[in-house]
């Protein structure tokens, strides 16, 4: 094949993917063409691309997914080639032969290679034959129910069926008994006949204790092929990977080798070019066995990048061109350690669902030589339903493990979001705990250390909430401070930071909700205005308090014991950090004071994250006291909101299936005069 050069190449894809690719083409010279639906037309990897296309309504089924679209813009602005990103078309066939038809580079694999790992049971026996260790099973087609039933036997429980035309963790089902055989079989069948309109079934040997372990491999036009070592990726929530590593813990380099020459032969059994992920199940033991092959860039790439030196993408960029491999296996080296976390858009306190909203406030940590951060979003931009929910890919690197967890631990507590709800509490909380930093890595981490990393004992909130109480007290304070130094009147009445609550000046109450559970705060300031000791009760305990705040940093004093948090604002909630853990508050019933009592507020506001379900009355009604007027959704429950006594809806600021924020004004209220 001859040396073909790029001047121009499409990403047919959207968000942090395509914003990398483009980054690299720029570096080397070559423009880009971005698609994008209806959806995107703001979005950063339309503003970072040379040229855009519009390919169809929000729906990617309705745009990235329909390749003839996405072909007649190559053919349209003349592009060379195309880029596919991950997911959406990256290991379509139809799609891959089509651009070879327009003779156009697809930058991936030849069609074949992604043909022959499309089937799990397929690539299978592709790789058995090829002398790929293989996880004990049966991959046949036979699918009558007996064969199956019959070989799981013979295999020995638990055993795991598995969709071969499965992904992303459907149609799978353990099985940890003959008993459950024929129930488990059944809802795997129905499930991925659901996802996949195909229900053929392979049993294999469940693993109880496993990592996954998978070799990123590279191959060229001419017959070379180098492994760019090992990524650990066992730290999973619903089978998908939320922290990644490299190299992966504990590895021997006779493992690595070892994993890395099977990887290669895996790769060259289907006559493989361009980057492949092979991926393996490691046991405790050391054997390893063959899981799937991805044709095409991970997600989890950058770590190998950072370990090794190597642009990845540039190697794909090249190798698509017809060049040679731009490193041999000896030239490849292994240097320090790197993490990838996940920041997604979603709620891991109500299993990891995912959510929609507004990024309404987005810093990513400072980003340096040790800290990288891939997103394909800006402060503003929507997280909507249409696509996948991860906000950024947060990379860290350092000579080893400590120090580069040390660096990870350091960027998520540092990164802002607001407007949703993210996981970036959740994998602080995972990142800093003991297991986790012990590399006691397998893929069922998640549930196996639930309260390690989900912080929910009551001894520790014993010394949050105080906390929590302290950093309210002092931002009310500084807000004071802040109103005196304005109004330039030191005696006015309303510079008085508890001037509100003239009768029991000095006293405050908050309740904070933790993880759906509402606590009780109360706080007496101690000494006059300005002071910040104060005597904090909660959970049956006082607490002698003081502190100060600099900025989102806040320093206390708790009877004593002196302590350092960094706090993260979201709308209506804050997180703290303290050296070891992170915890979201929501204040459910702020300090309003007198207020509270006398225009009776406080219903109004949502009284959690949720949905908007129906508005019961029309804007403008007259309503009379606790009469219904709308009903909100959250963790699959309804709430009522009632009018807190006589008056007039002005409006509701949230419609039907609108997603609302914990603590959020909900409608513009009006009490009635008399
Ligand atoms: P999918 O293509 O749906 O993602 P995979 O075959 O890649 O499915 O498996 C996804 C995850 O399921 C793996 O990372 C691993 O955690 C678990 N898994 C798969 N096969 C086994 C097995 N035989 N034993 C134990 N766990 C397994």
């Amino acid at each position: 094949m001859s040396v073909q050069h790029f001047d121009k190449i499409l990403i047919a894809n959207r968000g942090e993917i395509a914003c990398r690719v483009i980054r690299t083409a720029r570096a080397l010279g070559i423009r880009t063409v971005a698609v994008y639906s209806d959806a995107d037309k703001n979005a950063l990897h339309v503003s970072m691309a040379d040229e855009a296309v519009n390919i169809g309504a929000a729906p990617s089924r309705e745009s990235y997914l329909v390749y003839e679209r996405v072909i007649a813009a190559a053919v349209k602005t003349g592009a060379q080639a195309i880029h596919p990103g991950y997911g959406f078309l990256s290991e379509n066939a139809d799609f891959c032969k089509a651009c070879k038809e327009n003779e156009i580079v697809f930058i991936g694999p030849p069609v074949g290679a992604i043909e022959s790992m499309g089937s799990k049971s397929a690539a299978k026996q592709i790789m058995g034959a090829a002398g790929v260790p293989l996880v004990p099973g049966y991959h046949g087609d036979d699918q009558g129910r007996d064969v199956l039933k019959s070989a799981s036997d013979d295999m020995g429980y638990p055993v795991l069926l598995k969709a071969v035309a499965g992904g992303g963790g459907k149609g799978m089902r353990q099985v940890w008994s003959p008993e459950e055989f024929d129930e488990a079989l059944a809802a795997a069948r129905r499930e991925a006949m659901n996802g996949f309109g195909n229900d053929d079934m392979l049993v294999e040997k469940y693993l109880t204790q496993p990592r996954h372990v998978e070799v990123q491999v590279f191959c060229d036009s001419h017959g070379n092929a180098v492994y760019l070592f090992e990524r650990d990726c066992s730290v999973q929530r619903r089978h998908q990977k939320v922290i990644e590593e490299a190299p992966a813990p504990g590895m021997t380099a006779e493992l690595r080798a070892t994993m890395g020459h099977a990887a290669i032969r895996a790769a060259q059994a289907i006559d493989y070019e361009g980057a492949g992920t092979v991926e393996f199940l490691l046991d405790s033991d050391g054997s390893f066995y063959f899981m799937e092959m991805n044709t095409r860039l991970q997600v989890e790439h950058p770590v190998t990048e950072m370990i090794t030196g190597q642009d990845l993408v540039e190697w794909q960029l090249r190798v698509a061109a017809g060049e040679v491999l731009p490193a041999t296996q000896k030239e490849l080296k292994l240097n320090g350690h790197a993490f990838e976390a996940r920041i997604y858009a979603e709620d891991p306190d109500n299993d990891f669902l995912p959510v929609t909203g507004t990024l309404s406030f987005l810093q990513p940590p400072e980003t340096s030589a040790n800290v990288r951060v891939d997103t394909g979003v800006l402060q503003g931009d929507e997280v909507s339903v249409y696509y996948d929910p991860m906000i950024a890919k947060l990379i860290v690197w350092d000579e080893n493990r400590d120090k580069a967890l040390q660096r990870l631990t350091r960027a998520l507590r540092d990164y802002r979001i607001s407007g949703m709800t993210t996981n970036v509490d959740f994998l602080y909380n995972l990142a800093n705990s003991e297991p986790f930093r012990n590399a006691d890595l397998d893929t069922g981490f998640i549930e196996k250390h639930h309260s390690d990393i989900f912080h929910v004992s009551e001894a520790e909130l014993e010394q949050e909430l105080p906390l929590a109480a302290l950093y309210l007290l002092l931002e009310q304070e500084r807000n004071a401070q802040l109103a005196r130094d304005s109004s330039g009147d030191v005696t006015s009445p309303w510079s008085e930071p508890s001037a509100w609550r003239l009768n029991e000046p000095y006293l405050h109450k908050f309740e904070l909700c933790v993880h759906e559970q509402v606590y009780e705060v109360s706080a007496e300031q101690l000494g006059k205005r300005g002071d910040t000791r104060y005597r904090i009760h909660c959970k049956g305990k006082t607490i002698q308090a003081q502190g100060s705040l600099a900025g989102s940093e806040l320093s206390a004093n708790l009877d004593g014991y002196l302590l350092r948090a960094s706090v993260a604002e979201h709308n209506g909630s804050f997180s703290l950090y303290t050296a070891d853990s992170a915890i979201s508050f929501r204040l459910v019933k702020p300090d309003l004071g007198d207020l509270d009592d006398a225009a009776g507020q406080g219903g109004l506001t949502a009284p959690m994250n949720g949905t908007m379900v129906t508005l019961m009355v029309e804007p403008g009604a007259d309503v009379k006291a606790d009469e219904p007027l709308l009903v909100m959704e959250a963790m699959k429950m309804e709430h009522t909101i009632r009018a807190p006594q006589d008056g007039r809806v002005r409006g509701f600021y949230y419609q039907p299936g609108d997603l609302v924020d914990g603590g959020a004004e909900l409608l513009d209220f009006e009490v009635s005069e008399s």
